[in-house]
This record gives C-alpha cells, sequence and structure tokens, in this order.
C-alpha cells in the first residue's frame, strides 16, 4: 500500500511560461516541494512575455514572507514604490473622486462594524466623509507613507500597503531567488503537445530543437494563449465581456516626475479608464478600453493627452477578453495567470490570483492520478474566487451614474450577476455588508467602492443607536484626531523610498 502511494507520487512539474505568472509559481513551489519535485521551466524569448502589469494589492508581502525576501531589496530591483490603495476619479460622476484605500475604516466599537456609527452621523451638523476615518486614506490624501504595523501609543491598527513595480522585473527577481539547481529553465519554443492515449493526460512537450520535456503534472502559464489548458486540452473559455466590455489596452511609460503618489490613480475616461502608477524611473501609463465604443487611435490620443510628463516611447497595444476558463484545472495540467483567466486590472488582482491559485493547488496537491473529485474541488473554489472579483468590478462599471457617453450609458443599464444585484440591494436598504467565506474582498473594500460609487444606505444597524448624539460626535471625533495624529508622524512618500529602498 505505501509503495502503491509512493509510485503515484509526483516526481516531475513542467512549468510552461516564464512570464510572472510562470516565476511566481515556480519560486513558491520550489520552496514548498523543491526538495521532492523536478520543476522544469519552459520558456520562449521570441514569443516574450506580456510586460504589464505594475500594481499589486496587500496579499504579496505573504510572498516574501513565505520566501524570505528582503522588501527593501526587491523594490530597488523591481524600480518599486508603495501603494495605499486606487483612487477612481470620474467613475461616477464627472469630477468625482473616491479611494479604495486598503486597511481599517475608524475603530471598533461595541458589536457592529464601524461604519454603522459614521453612517448614522450622516447629515448631523459638522460631519465628516468616510475617508477621514481611515489612515491609509488619510496618508494617500498628503502622499506620506511609512511601513506601520501598529501605530505607537495608538488604539489605531497599522498602515496597510501593497506595491507599485515593473512586474517583469519582479519575475525575473523572483527566478534569480530560487535556490540554484532547483528549478530547471529550458529555452526554447513549445511547437507540440503529446497527450497519454488512453486517459488524455499530457505526458510530454515538443520543442522547436526537436527535443522533448515529459512530466507528471503541468502548469500552463504561457499566457492567453493558454497553449495546454486551450491548444492541447481544449477546455474552453467562460466570456464576461456582457459584465466587463473592456477588451483593449495600450500601455506606455512616461517620465518620472510630480509627486511620488502611494496610491494607483484609475481615470475614467469616455469608453473605459486609464491607469497611472508611479514607479521609481517612469510613471507607468495605460488606457483598458472598449473597442465597440472608441477606436485604437482616438483611444491612443485620449492616453497622450492625458500624460502628465513626457512619453517614453510609442503605446504598446494589448487586446484580451474577460473571462475564465471553464475549468483552471483539467486533467494533469493547471493553468495560471492569463492562461487562467483575464478580468482586466481595475483592481490590480491577476498577480494575486496566481498566488492564491498555487496557495490551493498547495493544500491539494494531486498525486499523479489527479482525483477527479480533487480538481472538482479545486475548480469550485476557484470559481468562487473569480466570480466574487469579477462582481467587484462590475460595480465599478455598473453603479455609475453617467449617461455621457454611451459605453457610460450601456455600464449604467447593463444586467449584472444575481448575487451582485442581491448584495448591492442588501446594503441600499440596511447598510449592511458580508465577506462570504475567502473571497478577496473585504467588507471594507466592498464598502468604500458602493459608497464611493453614490449607492447610500437607507439606514445604519440599530446597535449604532446606542451612543448618544454627542457620543457619536465625540467617537468620530477622536478617530479623526489619532488619524490626523498618526499621518503627520509619517514621511512623504518619495522620502521614505529614497531612504529605504530608492535605486542607486
Ligand atoms: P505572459 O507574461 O504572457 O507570459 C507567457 C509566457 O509563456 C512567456 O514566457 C512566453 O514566452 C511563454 N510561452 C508562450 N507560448 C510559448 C511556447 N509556445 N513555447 C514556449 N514558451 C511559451 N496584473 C496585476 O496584478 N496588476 C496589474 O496592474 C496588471 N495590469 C495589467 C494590465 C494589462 C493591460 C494586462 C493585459 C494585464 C495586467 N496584469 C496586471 C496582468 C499581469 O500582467 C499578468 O497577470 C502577469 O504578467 C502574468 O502574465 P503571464 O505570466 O500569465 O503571461
Amino acid at each position: 500500500m505505501g509503495d502503491d502511494i509512493d509510485d503515484a507520487r509526483i516526481r516531475r512539474l513542467v512549468i510552461v511560461g516564464g512570464g510572472t505568472a510562470g516565476w511566481l509559481t515556480a519560486a513558491l513551489l520550489a520552496r514548498a516541494l523543491g526538495s521532492q519535485l523536478k520543476i522544469t521551466l519552459v520558456e520562449s524569448a521570441e514569443i516574450g512575455t506580456v510586460g504589464v502589469g505594475e500594481a499589486t494589492i496587500p496579499q504579496i508581502l505573504h510572498v516574501n514572507r513565505f520566501l524570505g525576501i528582503d522588501e527593501d531589496d526587491m523594490l530597488r530591483a523591481v524600480h518599486g514604490t508603495f501603494k495605499l490603495g486606487v483612487q477612481l476619479n470620474d467613475f461616477t460622476r464627472v469630477g468625482e473622486s473616491y479611494l479604495h484605500a486598503f486597511g481599517d475604516l475608524g475603530l471598533p466599537l461595541g458589536l457592529t462594524p464601524f461604519h454603522h456609527y459614521w453612517l448614522r452621523s450622516r447629515g448631523r451638523p459638522g460631519a465628516h466623509g468616510l475617508w477621514a476615518h481611515s489612515l491609509n486614506a488619510a496618508a494617500a490624501a498628503q502622499n506620506r507613507f511609512a511601513r506601520l504595523d501598529k501605530v505607537p501609543n495608538s488604539p489605531l491598527g497599522g498602515i496597510r500597503y501593497a506595491y507599485h513595480f515593473d512586474a517583469s522585473l519582479y519575475g525575473q527577481y523572483l527566478r534569480k531567488h530560487i535556490a540554484p539547481g532547483i528549478v530547471e529553465r529550458i529555452e526554447g519554443k513549445i511547437v507540440d503537445v503529446r497527450l497519454h492515449a488512453e486517459d488524455g493526460h499530457i505526458e510530454s512537450l515538443l520543442l522547436d530543437n526537436g527535443s522533448t520535456v515529459e512530466g507528471d503534472f503541468f502548469i500552463d502559464c504561457s499566457g492567453f494563449r493558454g497553449l495546454l489548458i486551450e491548444g492541447a486540452l481544449k477546455t474552453g473559455y467562460e466570456n464576461w465581456q456582457h459584465w466587463l466590455p473592456c477588451d483593449r489596452a495600450l500601455a506606455v511609460g512616461s517620465a518620472p516626475g510630480g509627486p511620488m503618489r502611494p496610491y494607483t490613480q484609475a481615470l475614467a475616461r469616455t469608453a473605459g479608464w486609464q491607469w497611472r502608477i508611479p514607479l521609481q524611473t517612469r510613471t507607468g501609463n495605460g488606457h483598458v478600453y472598449c473597442s465597440r465604443f472608441i477606436s485604437d487611435d482616438e483611444a491612443a490620443a485620449q492616453l497622450l493627452g492625458t500624460l502628465e510628463t513626457e512619453p517614453l516611447g510609442d503605446p504598446r497595444p494589448l487586446r484580451f477578453v474577460t473571462g475564465m476558463r471553464k475549468l483552471a484545472w483539467n486533467r494533469n495540467c493547471l493553468a495560471l495567470g492569463l492562461a487562467a483567466g483575464f478580468m482586466e486590472p481595475l483592481e490590480s488582482t491577476s498577480i494575486h490570483l496566481v498566488q492564491s491559485g498555487v496557495n490551493r493547488l498547495l493544500a491539494m496537491f494531486p498525486d499523479r492520478h489527479c482525483d477527479p473529485k480533487l480538481i472538482d474541488e479545486y475548480n469550485r473554489q476557484t470559481r468562487f474566487e473569480y466570480e466574487r472579483v469579477r462582481d467587484f468590478l462590475i460595480l465599478h462599471y455598473k453603479a455609475t451614474e453617467r449617461t455621457d457617453t454611451p459605453f457610460w450609458r450601456q455600464c449604467g443599464a447593463m444586467e449584472i450577476p444575481p448575487e451582485l444585484a442581491r448584495r448591492i440591494e442588501l446594503f441600499r436598504r440596511t447598510g449592511m455588508i458580508f465577506r462570504e467565506g475567502e473571497e478577496l474582498f473585504a467588507e471594507t473594500g466592498w464598502l468604500q467602492v458602493l459608497l464611493g460609487q453614490r449607492i447610500e444606505p437607507a439606514r445604519h444597524h440599530p446597535l449604532a443607536d446606542e451612543l448618544s448624539d454627542q457620543q457619536l460626535d465625540h467617537f468620530l471625533a477622536d478617530v479623526r484626531t489619532l488619524v490626523g495624529r498618526a499621518v503627520a508622524t509619517l514621511p512623504p512618500h518619495h522620502e521614505f523610498v529614497a531612504r529605504h529602498c530608492g535605486m542607486p
């Protein structure tokens, strides 16, 4: 019995693709299972990588901890800066802006979340906006940053952050960080994928130089083309363009300049939106748009016309179809990164979805038989994660009051998934939000986008009425004072970067 189990163990694992997804997967698996697995990564310089991706979410810090990466060293290598959240401009109405800040809002008090106390304060004399009670938002507004696990001598929690970086450099950094000898890298173009006759599992890859790469388990990180999961296994793709209609992007760097903002900017345009991301060496810019409503030339003109500094080249075009692979795991092949799906970069979730896909694989690591029940469970959890992220993104488009262009009129009028409609309605009627299971975005994320998109709750939780009016005013004023004091101790973001992780 013991021998049978041993014989079925996966010994040879092959990763196809050396983009951010491929190298992140290789680094995590090498660390977790490097002594048990022979890991091979195949990539093709001729095909290259997608080469965009600049913003992340706080969960990426777990990658560093797990891999033992020194954060400052990494940020220097990837031209990185810090990110406290995303500022969303003109999504609700032209001229309006709000922040989806990471981290806590206010302080916990009693049994109901902070935002119900704040909801109760609306309309009272001297009431303040929600974001005056967020340390991350207040620091972002002043372009300040420091790593702060906990505010000293204060009940406030710390600052929760992520990074802006050059994702291609991050992939290369991870590659260099893997202990020598654990991952074999093969440069070559895969021209054929051979399947086992009896069960249709992938047996080997044929390279353009005539050599073959055999494996027990394959991870497809080949980007949009999905060379194994789609090309060889014909898994199918679920198209979400009716909910997330943008299908093209133009990306261009511009000279660094102006304040080094510790947040991503998303600026809604006539048929999509534009990102602005400060790196140490440049500002990353991109226009994500829907080709049914705007031509490529017009999209490029809008992008170039709104850069804050000189462009560093011509905009690079990218095409995509929002959605997900019908099965992320099919037979002995798991897709990660763009091969698994793409939901557009508005909330910077792609790199995180690779990370969580690897975590899930590690939690369910199979043997060579790849038990179908395990595969079903992996796919069920992946679908849940993708659909909740998808709904969060749809909210940014659906809950618009803009009617100035056909694109925004269509967004406002579209039918949305029932689960999202239920969530919006619950919030509108009661102010309540509940994080479901392991979904990525927590209550504070949903809250800020719901309120930022002007969905106003009709009431607050009755527990917030336990305080007298005066107690309520004092409580909220105290939170603002604590936030203000804490922010005043933080250095400007550019100073912090220069001091700790500035490039030579
Ligand atoms: P790729 O980078 O395309 O890599 C594919 C790899 O497969 C390459 O190494 C290629 O050589 C190899 N390959 C393919 N075919 C073959 C073959 N036949 N033989 C051998 N090798 C092959 N993510 C974020 O988290 N934050 C962001 O802000 C963000 N912004 C984005 C903006 C845009 C417009 C787009 C399109 C994506 C963005 N992403 C973002 C996603 C992010 O870029 C990707 O998740 C990430 O780069 C991973 O890409 P990948 O490794 O899956 O694919």
